[in-house]
């Protein structure tokens, strides 16, 4: 089922989400709609505030490109946790579901390490670089109440772009 996409305004994307204590049915339900939920959006990640749902739940899924590690997989992540990161930064430009029309420019660690749970309550670490990283970065932001548009490399670098061409967001 696609849910609806809270947009930047809206409390719950600034609230800090709460750990996952019990993965349940409901647990995989919302899994299985924010993935729907991303891929009818043509997103690249997805956070559960984003549809309304304050817990530490995320899906990243890049499309593939042979250009991109870690390129077309599904990424689910429950309790992400960043538990490395490369001191190597790089910036590039990020869009939001949340925040249709504009796209701005934020460094980000080149690699991670992410620590995090999957839908079987297993623990699975992911070792992540370049654009999967920065979506997975962009998403355990989410999760804190942190959007893009707090981390620009400076003010000024945001831009409009056209709801048309608005994909690939996170
Ligand atoms: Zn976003």
């Amino acid at each position: 089922m696609v849910r609806v996409i809270r947009k930047i305004g809206d409390p719950i994307l600034r609230r800090k989400a709460k750990k996952v204590e019990k993965i349940t049915r409901e647990t995989w339900k919302l899994l299985d709609d924010m993935i729907e939920t991303m891929r009818k959006a043509h997103g690249q990640g997805l956070a559960a505030p984003q549809v309304g749902v304050s817990q530490r739940i995320a899906v990243v899924e890049v499309p593939k490109s042979d250009a991109i590690v870690g390129s077309g997989v599904l990424y689910e992540l429950i309790n992400p946790e960043v538990i490395k990161q490369s001191e190597e930064m790089w910036e590039h430009q990020e869009g939001c579901l949340s925040i249709p029309g504009w796209r701005g420019d934020v460094a980000r660690p080149y690699r991670i390490v992410v620590r995090a749970l999957d839908r079987n309550g297993n623990r699975v670490k992911f070792e992540v670089e370049g654009h999967v990283a920065r979506a997975f970065l962009h998403e355990i932001d989410h999760l804190d109440g942190v959007l893009y548009i707090d981390k620009l490399v400076s003010p000024d670098r945001i831009w409009r772009v056209n709801e048309e061409s608005t994909q690939d967001l996170e």
